[in-house]
This record gives structure tokens, C-alpha cells and sequence, in this order.
């Protein structure tokens, strides 16, 4: 439910409506149309429709890493309570599953539990931020009988979920897309209970410049790689990044082992599915701790839209849309909240859930500063990037019928090497791309025209010619 400004704003204490300089707000990002190119070539898309993480301001790009020589510890740095009335929540601030919806939604549970531990009867309380951790911290305090309020810079709820209508039989995912058995198991009964149908990648077809890998050996092999990366960081005394701890092992053979991959190619394999699940480059993650922050269960892609279990959770719950926080001051018995639009508001304890990015950012001031502690959390966590792109044909123009596709990387090679096959899942004829890192900033960059070129060079490997 939203809520109008005079309604909550009218609520808020005297004291809390202080006279403004007007603020500008971060620039969003406007609903991305699909573009549709002229169907000349049976091997273009009729239509693409791309994210755009890297210029939105209220993300500030996609992920939260653990940069080379830092540990996990620097999350809980950003975690920690301040006065007993600024908590924080968002994927950053998860332990167990940094940079996914399953650690935003462990984070929001977390942040929710140390407030209402706090918070005395008949208090107000904000959450800053209606993404999924905001979602799941506001559900939780408003069903301990609180009334709370959540603020949002957006015109929209979900944060780095977004889904957007489809032409197909399910919405487009421009930002999360898929869940992992095993580690996200608590989200996925969730969504199942929500009625969000997620369907099983089980297959994943993988391609060399030349010839197709079998699937399973390449698994292993990049499993055990993996495997030896992480005993290459435990040998030395100091952290090193995945790039170097690869540079440790014997010269990488280019020579395939069986059907499989040579060693080179999967530890090309093994960099790339780091990037997606870190948005990071190989040349920056720590070796010492980025594999063990690594999920492993199989993938279940989201099918019926991921923003109707946000809006379920906010059911009911008063937020305020379009209105950015610019400013949180600490007072000796309360919090104020000053907005872009010069608006503020005056609360008892708040959850902030805001993306690392507009911390690192400086996209909210802290009066007076945070303690030392979070600001050394914020400092020592990376940003990462990651950019999806939905590509819908007439009708399927490959025969492979596996449901997820990864290409070797190569020097020069195809750009986005990760895709999902909607044709398998769902029966329409939709691919999705997902580029990491520097790629997916370059993607991000690139014109409507040249990123139409980019999909289909990167799919001729998997398209009929
Ligand atoms: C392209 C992409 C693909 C991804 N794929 C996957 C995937 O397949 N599986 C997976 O598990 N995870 C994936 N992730 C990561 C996942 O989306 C995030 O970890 C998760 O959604 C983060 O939720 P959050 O609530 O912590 O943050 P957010 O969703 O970012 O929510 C924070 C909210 O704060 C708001 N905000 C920002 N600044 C202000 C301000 N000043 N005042 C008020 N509000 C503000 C934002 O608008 C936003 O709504 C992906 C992310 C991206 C971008």
C-alpha cells in the first residue's frame, strides 16, 4: 500500500518538519522499453530488453564483494546496531549469502529481530528502503503490532527485483532472476506459499569456440579447480585475489581431458560463474574467502514474477514512494529522516536497507557520523555489477534444448556467455543473457544497435546459421 506525504508526514511530531533546502534526488532509471529491430535477419531478435544497474542511482551498481584482503567480519561491521536505534539490513550486510535475495531476505529477518528486541510499545519506526530486506524487516516489525513506515527513493518497490511484463508467458526479470536449492531454500517455500512458480535449470549446455564440452565432466573439473584455488589461498599468509591463486597453480594445460575442458578453460569457466554470483572480476576477489561465499545448489529460475512476493509482503504497510532519504540524524532520544524533497520525519528506531553502492556513495549523510565501525564496513566492501538481458525471438532459431548455456570465455569471444533457455522452461522463444563486472558495465554503455550485435554474436555459437 502506498501512502500520500501529508498523511505520514502529518503524523510525524512537531518537531520533525524542519525547514529544507531542496535536495536533488539520484537520478532513477526510467522503465526500460524492449526494442524492437526490423526481423530482416531470422537470426535477430524481434526484440531485446536490457537493465540498465550500472547508471541507476538508487543502486549504484549490482552486487556486494569481499575486495582482496578483506574478510567477512566487514559485513558485520556494516551491520552493526547504532544507539540502539539505527539498524541495518540489505544483501551486503548478509554473512551466509552476500549478494543475493536469500541474504537480503536473511537481513531484513536479522535487522527486525535486534529492533523489536528494543523497541518499547507504541513506537514509530522506518525502514529506509522497500527492496526485498525492507520488505521482509517491515513485514516482520508491523506483525509484532508496531506501526511502521517505509520510505522509498522510488516510484516503485523491489529495489534490485524488478519485474516487468513480458510478452511471453512469464515476466521479465531484469534484475534477480534465479534462487539456489539448498542455500535459498527458506525464500523458495516463501514464494511457493506466495504462489511465485519457479522452475528447475537442470541442464546446462556448454560451448568452446570449436566444439560442445559434456556437461558433466566440465562440472567437475570446475568444481575441483575451485577446489584447488581455495587450498593455493590457504598455503599463503595473505589474501590474495582468484586471478592470482590461479597464476599459482602449475602452467594451466590447454589440453581438453576427454569430452570435458583442458584446465585452462575451466578456470576461464570457473572466473566467469564467480563474476555472476559476485558481479566482480576474478583480478579483485579475495581467493581466501570468495569461494567459500560461493553457492552451489542448482538453480530455479523465477517464472512468476519475484515482485508480487514484495508487494504480498507489503501489503497492508504504509509506504512512501518517490522519496529519497538524503539525511539521518541522530538524535539523543529519536532519529530524524530528512528527504530529497526537503521533507522529514521523526522516528524512534529505523531499519536502513539501503544498497552498499548509495552508502559508499555518500548518497545519505549521517548527523553525526556513523560510529567507526560501519564506516570501516563500508569502506572495505566492493560494489559489483550485473546486467541481464531478455532477447525474444518469433520463433526459436537453436535446437539446444538445455535449459541454462554457458560459453568458454575467450580473448575477444563472445561478451555474455551465461544464458538461460526460456524455451525449454517455459516454451516461449525468450533467451537471457547475464554479463558481470567490466563486462556488464560495457554492455550497460553500449547503444540499442550495438548491443543488438552483441547478443548475436555472443548466441552464434547456439543459433542455427
Ligand atoms: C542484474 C542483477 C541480477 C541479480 N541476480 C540475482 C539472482 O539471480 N539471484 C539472487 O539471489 N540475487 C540476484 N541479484 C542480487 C539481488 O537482486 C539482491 O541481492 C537483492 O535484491 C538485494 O535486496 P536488498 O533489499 O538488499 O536491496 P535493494 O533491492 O537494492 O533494496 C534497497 C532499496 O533501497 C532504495 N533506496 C536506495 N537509496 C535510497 C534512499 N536514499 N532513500 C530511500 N530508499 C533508497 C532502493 O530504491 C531499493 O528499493 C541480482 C542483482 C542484479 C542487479
Amino acid at each position: 500500500m502506498t501512502v500520500s506525504r501529508r498523511t505520514l508526514l502529518a503524523g510525524a511530531t512537531g518537531a520533525s518538519v524542519l525547514a529544507l533546502a531542496a535536495c536533488t534526488p539520484e537520478r532513477p532509471t526510467p522503465t526500460p522499453a524492449p526494442t524492437t529491430t526490423p526481423p530482416v535477419d531470422p537470426l535477430r531478435p524481434v526484440s531485446i530488453r536490457r537493465s540498465d544497474w550500472t547508471g541507476d542511482g538508487f543502486a549504484q551498481g549490482a552486487t556486494s564483494f569481499l575486495p582482496v584482503g578483506e574478510t567477512p567480519d566487514r559485513r558485520d561491521d556494516l551491520a552493526a546496531p547504532v544507539d540502539d536505534r539505527l539498524f541495518f539490513a540489505g544483501e551486503a550486510t548478509s554473512r551466509t549469502a552476500p549478494s543475493s535475495l536469500e541474504g537480503a531476505r536473511e537481513s531484513g529477518e536479522r535487522a527486525a529481530e535486534e529492533l523489536l528486541a528494543l523497541a518499547e510499545e507504541g513506537e514509530r519506526i522506518a525502514v529506509v528502503g522497500a527492496g526485498l530486506a525492507g520488505a521482509i524487516a517491515a513485514r516482520r516489525i508491523r506483525d509484532a503490532g508496531f506501526e511502521v513506515y517505509v520510505i522509498e527513493a522510488r516510484e516503485r518497490v523491489g529495489g534490485r527485483i524488478r519485474t516487468v511484463d513480458g510478452a511471453g508467458q512469464q515476466p521479465d526479470e531484469l534484475g534477480a532472476l534465479w534462487l539456489r536449492e539448498g542455500r535459498d531454500d527458506v525464500l523458495l517455500a516463501a514464494l511457493e506459499e506466495a504462489g511465485v512458480e519457479t522452475e528447475l535449470l537442470p541442464r546446462t549446455s556448454v560451448r568452446a569456440e570449436d566444439r560442445e564440452l559434456d556437461a558433466g565432466t566440465t562440472a567437475e573439473a570446475v568444481e575441483m579447480l575451485a577446489g584447488s584455488v581455495a587450498a593455493a589461498a590457504a598455503e599463503v599468509a595473505f589474501d590474495l585475489p582468484v586471478s592470482g591463486a590461479l597464476a599459482r597453480l602449475a602452467p594451466l594445460d590447454e589440453t581438453p581431458i576427454g569430452e570435458g575442458p583442458s584446465p585452462r578453460e575451466a578456470a576461464a569457466l570457473l572466473t566467469d560463474a564467480l563474476g555472476i554470483d559476485t558481479g566482480a572480476e576474478a583480478r579483485r576477489l579475495s581467493a581466501r574467502y570468495s569461494l567459500d561465499e560461493r553457492p552451489t545448489g542448482d538453480r530455479k529460475l523465477s517464472v512468476g514474477g519475484l515482485q508480487r512476493y514484495v508487494d504480498l509482503l507489503l501489503d497492508g504497510i504504509d509506504v512512501l514512494q518517490s522519496s529519497a532519504v538524503t539525511a539521518v540524524q541522530r538524535e539523543e532520544a529519536s532519529l530524524g529522516l530528512r528527504l530529497g524533497t526537503g521533507e522529514s520525519l521523526t522516528v524512534d528506531r529505523a531499519v536502513l536497507t539501503v544498497p552498499l553502492g548509495v552508502l559508499k556513495s555518500g548518497g545519505i549523510t549521517f548527523e553525526p557520523e556513523l560510529p567507526l565501525t560501519n564506516r570501516r564496513g563500508i569502506a572495505a566492501l566492493a560494489v559489483g555489477y550485473l546486467e541481464t538481458v531478455w532477447v525474444r525471438y518469433s520463433e526459436p532459431v537453436w535446437t539446444e534444448s538445455a535449459e541454462a548455456w554457458s560459453l568458454v570465455p575467450t580473448d575477444g569471444g563472445a561478451l555474455i556467455r551465461t544464458w538461460v533457455n526460456l524455451q525449454a522452461v517455459t516454451g516461449d522463444p525468450v533467451l537471457v543473457g547475464v554479463l558481470s563486472g567490466a563486462e556488464a558495465r560495457r554492455f550497460a554503455g553500449l547503444g540499442e544497435d550495438e548491443a543488438i550485435d552483441v547478443v548475436v554474436e555472443s548466441l552464434a555459437p547456439f543459433l542455427r546459421g
